[in-house]
């Protein structure tokens, strides 16, 4: 008797654990599926999936600026001409006396140029054609697309697994590739070095290493592992790479030639998503910026500023912005600088919203390595990383529309010189 009880355990058992094995992963696609993208709404048309209708709308945005008399200067500099990548970069100077350069940049981290392309619409048509902007003393300087290879294949890193935004080093030579003492510690956690499995049962291992890594390590330590960037693992997540990358070349090329040109005043904004709560976009300043948050918000008018004495405020090494303040104190120029960072919050920021953002970001970068066969673990991998960097929903893209129009109108007439 005990013994057929046993046995229809285990039947029941091995029935649910095939169930599990065959239904599972469908049944993950349907949970993590983005709702479908709604027909209408603000800037409905400019919001692109692919990198080559990015920046043939790009392209199309010239002609349409030209042809509205401003003086628009393009050059293409090429990622690799065979697949066509390029960064466009759009000049327009002041039309009378060269005090302030404005300088936005897109796609720094591939996939996050999509939501950067539709917010440069919106500074065209809410804040370059307002009042806010004075062409006769500003001029514009857009460089789009920065990392094309990642735009178009929708990944945060570039075409050598590079994360540029941690690639932007004043001095290699100098510079402590051990920097990140905390990500050799849960490498093998970070960046598996296997095929994901069957979904279903990827999804237990994963809860279940994490436990054992956060019991053996901490949960500090897998933060403070990603958060900084890392320059010792070429296949792991965040790496800031061991030397300038093409694109990084270019836009520090870019940075000095703004920093000797005739302008008295930069003002630089580098759009990010994917970091912070979500509907929210966080005006994330550099450490070198030396107001803090308090004067921040009062002075752009906006609430949602992370500066270098807020509790969210985490370091980071070889980003933009940072790299734009030491570029200006090494040249030693007096022209005013202001270099910031926008970032679109997707996720959110509660802990289990950055245990789902981590999850994502070492999926994909696992699969990327270790292509899976398997079709369902491909899509559920790919809408999982698109739901971190640029979701579908309408309420999210229209809130992004409107925060960077208050943020970016905020910034630049605290920060222009109007005279
Ligand atoms: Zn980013």
């Amino acid at each position: 008797m005990k013994k057929n009880l046993l046995l229809i355990i285990g039947a029941v058992v091995l029935v649910l654990l095939l169930l599990c094995t065959a239904v599972g992963p469908q049944l993950i696609l349907m949970m993590d599926k983005q709702e479908a993208v709604a027909k209408e709404y603000r800037y409905s048309d400019v919001f692109y999936d692919e990198y080559e209708d990015v920046r043939m709308h790009l392209l199309d945005t010239v002609d349409t600026l030209k042809a509205d008399g401003h003086n628009v200067q393009l050059s293409s500099y090429a990622i690799d001409e065979k697949d066509d990548l390029y960064i466009d970069t759009i000049y327009i100077p002041a039309t009378e006396k060269q005090t302030n350069l404005i300088v936005i940049t897109t796609g720094v981290h591939g996939i996050e140029g999509y939501i950067g392309s539709v917010m440069l619409d919106v500074f065209w048509k809410e804040i370059y054609s307002t009042e806010v902007v004075n062409a006769a003393n500003t001029g514009v300087m857009i460089v789009a697309n920065v990392n094309p290879y990642g735009m178009k294949y929708h990944r945060r890193y570039n075409e050598n697994n590079v994360d540029l935004n941690r690639n932007f080093i004043l001095d290699w030579e100098s510079f402590d590739m051990t920097v990140n003492k905390d990500y050799p510690k849960v490498d093998t956690f970070l960046g598996p070095q296997s095929t994901l499995g069957n979904a279903f049962w990827h999804e237990a291992g994963f809860y279940g290493s994490l436990v054992v890594e956060v019991i053996q390590d901490g949960a500090d330590t897998i933060s403070n592992a990603l958060l900084g960037g890392q320059y010792e693992y070429p296949e792991g997540v965040y790496y800031g790479g061991n030397g300038d990358e093409s694109s990084t070349k270019y836009l520090k090329d870019v940075f000095k030639q703004t920093l000797e040109s005739e302008y008295e005043n930069i003002v630089h904004i580098d759009v990010h998503s994917g970091y912070g709560p979500r509907y929210n976009m966080v005006i994330f300043n550099s450490v070198f910026e030396t107001m803090n948050e308090a004067e921040s918000v009062q002075l752009f008018g906006y609430d949602n500023v992370i500066a270098h004495d807020s509790e969210a405020f985490y370091p980071t090494t070889g980003d933009t912005t940072d790299y734009y303040y030491r570029l200006h104190e090494q040249m030693g120029t007096d022209k005013g600088l202001f270099s910031t960072c926008f970032e679109f919050g997707t996720i959110g920021d509660s802990f289990l919203d950055s245990i789902i953002s981590m999850k994502y970001t070492i999926e994909e970068n696992q699969n990327h390595w270790y292509p899976s066969s398997n079709k369902t673990t491909n899509e559920i991998v790919k809408e999982r990383y698109q739901e971190l960097f640029y979701p579908t929903e309408k309420e999210w893209r229209e809130k992004t529309i409107a925060d960077f129009a208050t943020a970016c109108k905020g910034v630049l007439k605290a920060k222009l010189i109007t005279e």
